[in-house]
C-alpha cells in the first residue's frame, strides 16, 4: 500500500479542521452533498455529449447511510469518480485559489481561524471537523480501476486499488466519539433539507429504526432498514420566484458560496423570446477572499437546459464582476457548445450583457444600508467597470462612490452635483494614496475657503487610472484640483503683474534648487499654507505615467513645480533677505515642506531635519 505525505499546507488545513472551534460543525454534509452534485452534474454532460459515456437508465444520485453500530455516515454518488492521479491531486494538494485565499488569511488564532471556515467553506477538508477516518472509494467514468484513497486526518494517507461497480464516488466516514448527533436521521435530513433541498438531484437517506409489531404480550421491537428521498431535487432557479421563499434562496446560496452567511442581494430572471434564459446572481456580503488573486474562481456556472456545462468560465459576466456568484441556464445554447470558444458565442455574449445590466440596475437600486455594505466591498471593483465597460459606463458611474472634503461617509456623484453650482458644472477631485494627507493639502485651502466640495480619491492607483477617465458626468466635466487654476483666483491679468513683481524671488529660488523642481511660480492656489508642489501636467511624461503604470512598469520621474504664496508672511519677508545662506535653508524648506504635506520625501532627510534645527536655534 502506497502511503503520501500531504502537501505541507494540507497538513496545516487538517490540524485546523481537527481541533476546529467552529460550532457549525453540520456544514461538511453540504459540502460533501455539493462535491457529489458537481461529479454527478459532469458525468452528465458526458453521457450527452459523448457516445462513449452513454448509459441506459443512468440517473444521477446521492445517497447518504447512516450506521449507528458502526459510529459512521457514508456519501455517495454516481458521477465522474477519480482516479488514481485524481485522488491524489485533488484531495492530497491545495490547487484551488479559494483554498489557497482561505491559507493566506490564516491568523494561527484558533478561533478566529475556525470562524472563517464559516464564511469560506472548505470542501472535501471540512469533514475532519467531524471525523476520526476516511476513506474515500472512488472509480472514475470510463476507466477500470476504482482506488481507495484513506487517511484519519494527520499529515499522511494512502491509496489503494480496490474493486468498484459503478462509476462515482463513495465517501465512509468513521465519526469522532463525540459526533453521535449526525446518526440521528432527523438530525441529518434537516441539514439536507436546509442546505441541499434543491440541489437538483435526489438525495436518498437510508438509516434504521426501531419498529413495534404486535399486540399486548407479542409485542416485538425490531430494527429495520429504511430508505427516504429527503430533498425535492428539483434545481431551484427551474422554479417560479412565487414558489419559492427568500429562506429558499439563501440556503442554496449556501451550498452554492460554501459559506454561512446570507448574501447581500440575489436576483432571479427568467427571460423569454428569441433568447431564453434564466439566471441566479447573488452578491455576497463579503468580497470572496480570492478576489483580488489573479487565479480567482468564476463565481457563476452555466447551465444548458438543466445541464451543467462548466463552472470555470470567466466569460460569463464582465471580469469586473467576479464577485458574484450564481447561475446561467440557457435554452438555446447547444449542449456540446465548445467551453473554450464561449466567449466568442453571440447567444451567450447577449445573455452576459442582459445579466450584467440586471445586475448593476440591482445594485444602483440599493438603499443605503445596502449599498454602504456594496461600496466596502467591491467600490474598486466599480471603478474597475468604469476602466473596462463603456457600454454600461452610465449605470456604474451611479453606483461608485467616493470621500469628500465636506460630507462624512461616502458620496455619489449624483449628490454631489445636487449640491454644486450648477453654472460651472465642475466636479473637483484630488488623488493620492493616503486620505490624511489629502485633506490636509495646501492644494485644497482654496476650495475650503470657497466652501466648495472637493472629491477625495485615496485609492490612488487605481483613481489615478479612472479618474481622468471618467472626464463627464452627464453634462458636469471632472477636475483635477491639482490641475487646473484655483477658484477665484485672480485674472490672467492679474496674476502675470504679481508673477513678474516677483519673478526676481522666483528666480533665485530655482537658482537654489536647481534641477530638484522644473519650475518655481507664484500660486494662486493658496491660502495658509507657504508653499505646495504639484506635477507638471504639460510633462508628456505625466500622461505617460499612467500608461506605465497600467503596464506594471515603474513611472519615469516627473519634475515637481513648486509654488509659492505671495500673500503669505515667510514668502514677503524672504523677497527682501540679503542672507544667502539663510535663503538657500528657506528654499529647500519650502521645498521639501510642500512635499511632505502631498505625502512625498524629502531629497535628503538628514539636511532637512538640520535646516529646521539650525533654524530654529537662530529663532532661540
Ligand atoms: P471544491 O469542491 O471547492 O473543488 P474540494 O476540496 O471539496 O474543493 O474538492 C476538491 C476536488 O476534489 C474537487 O474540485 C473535485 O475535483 C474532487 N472531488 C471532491 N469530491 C468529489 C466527488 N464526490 N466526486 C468527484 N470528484 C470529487
Amino acid at each position: 500500500m502506497a502511503k503520501h505525505q500531504f502537501q505541507t499546507e494540507i497538513g496545516q488545513l487538517l490540524k485546523l479542521m481537527t481541533h476546529s472551534l467552529y460550532s457549525n460543525k453540520e456544514i461538511f454534509i453540504r459540502e460533501l452533498v455539493s462535491n457529489a452534485s458537481d461529479a454527478i452534474d459532469k458525468f452528465n454532460y458526458l453521457s450527452l455529449t459523448d457516445e462513449t459515456f452513454k448509459e441506459e437508465n443512468w440517473s444521477g444520485k446521492i445517497f447518504i447511510k447512516l450506521d449507528k453500530e458502526d459510529h459512521s455516515l457514508t456519501i455517495g454518488d454516481n458521477g465522474i469518480g477519480m482516479n488514481e492521479a485524481d485522488l491524489m491531486d485533488h484531495l492530497g494538494t491545495i490547487a484551488k485559489s479559494g483554498t489557497k485565499a482561505f491559507m493566506e488569511n490564516l491568523t494561527g488564532d484558533a478561533k478566529k481561524d475556525s470562524n472563517l471556515i464559516g464564511q469560506f467553506g472548505v470542501g472535501f477538508y471540512s469533514v475532519f471537523m467531524v471525523a476520526d477516518h476516511v476513506d474515500v472509494i472512488s472509480k472514475k467514468a470510463g476507466e477500470e480501476q476504482a482506488y481507495m484513497f484513506s487517511t484519519d486526518g494527520t499529515g499522511e494517507y494512502e491509496v489503494k486499488p480496490v474493486t468498484k461497480e459503478e462509476h462515482g464516488t463513495i465517501i465512509y466516514i468513521k465519526l469522532k466519539d463525540d459526533e453521535k448527533e449526525f446518526l440521528d436521521k432527523r438530525k441529518t435530513e434537516g441539514v439536507v433539507k436546509k442546505y441541499s433541498n434543491h440541489i437538483a438531484y435526489p438525495i436518498v437517506l437510508n438509516y434504521t429504526a426501531e419498529e413495534t409489531e404486535g399486540e399486548g404480550d407479542d409485542k416485538v421491537t425490531k430494527t429495520v432498514s429504511k430508505s427516504e428521498q429527503i430533498n425535492a431535487a428539483t434545481a431551484l432557479w427551474t422554479l417560479s420566484k412565487s414558489e419559492l421563499k427568500e429562506e429558499d434562496y439563501v440556503e442554496f446560496y449556501k451550498t452554492l458560496a460554501h459559506g454561512d452567511d446570507a448574501p447581500l442581494t440575489y436576483l432571479h430572471n427568467r427571460v423569454e423570446g428569441a433568447n431564453e434564459f434564466t439566471t441566479l446572481f447573488y452578491i455576497p456580503k463579503k468580497a470572496p477572499m480570492d478576489m483580488y488573486r489573479s487565479d480567482y474562481e468564476a463565481g457563476v456556472k452555466l447551465y444548458v437546459k438543466r445541464v451543467f456545462i462548466t463552472d470555470d468560465s470567466k466569460e460569463l459576466l464582465p471580469v469586473y464582476l467576479r464577485f458574484v456568484k450564481g447561475i446561467i441556464d440557457s435554452e438555446d445554447l447547444p449542449l456540446n457548445v465548445s467551453r473554450e470558444l464561449l466567449q466568442e458565442n453571440r447567444i451567450l455574449a447577449n445573455i452576459k450583457q442582459n445579466s450584467t445590466k440586471k445586475i448593476l440596475q440591482t445594485i444602483k437600486k440599493f438603499n443605503s444600508e445596502e449599498m454602504e455594505i456594496f461600496t466596502s466591498q467591491y467600490n474598486r471593483m466599480i471603478k474597475e467597470g468604469i476602466y473596462t465597460d463603456m457600454v454600461n459606463r452610465d449605470l456604474l458611474l451611479d453606483i461608485v462612490r467616493y470621500k469628500s472634503s465636506s460630507q462624512e461617509g461616502l458620496v455619489s456623484f449624483e449628490e454631489y452635483v445636487s449640491r454644486a453650482d450648477s453654472e460651472k458644472k465642475e466636479i473637483y477631485y484630488i488623488v493620492g494614496e493616503n486620505e490624511k494627507v489629502l485633506r490636509n493639502s495646501p492644494l485644497l485651502e482654496a476650495y475650503k475657503k470657497a466652501n466648495i466640495e472637493v472629491l477625495i480619491m485615496d485609492d490612488k492607483e487605481v483613481d489615478e487610472l479612472v479618474a481622468p477617465m471618467i472626464g463627464e458626468y452627464g453634462e458636469w466635466s471632472l477636475s483635477d484640483i491639482t490641475v487646473i487654476d484655483a477658484p477665484d483666483s485672480k485674472t490672467k491679468e492679474e496674476q502675470e503683474e504679481i508673477s513678474k513683481e516677483f519673478k526676481p524671488l522666483t528666480d533665485k529660488i530655482k537658482e537654489v534648487l536647481g534641477d530638484e523642481v522644473k519650475e518655481v511660480k507664484i500660486s494662486t492656489r493658496l491660502t495658509t499654507s507657504p508653499s505646495c508642489v504639484l506635477k507638471d501636467t504639460s510633462d508628456p511624461m505625466a500622461s505617460m505615467a499612467a500608461l506605465f503604470a497600467q503596464i506594471g512598469q515603474s513611472m519615469p520621474e516627473i519634475k515637481l513645480v513648486l509654488e509659492i504664496n505671495p500673500d503669505h508672511e515667510m514668502i514677503k519677508k524672504l523677497d527682501g533677505l540679503s542672507d544667502e545662506s539663510l535663503f538657500a535653508d528657506i528654499a529647500w524648506i519650502l521645498l521639501d515642506s510642500a512635499k511632505l504635506s502631498e505625502g512625498l520625501e524629502p531629497k535628503d532627510k538628514g539636511e532637512f531635519v538640520s535646516r529646521i534645527t539650525s533654524l530654529a536655534t537662530k529663532a532661540l
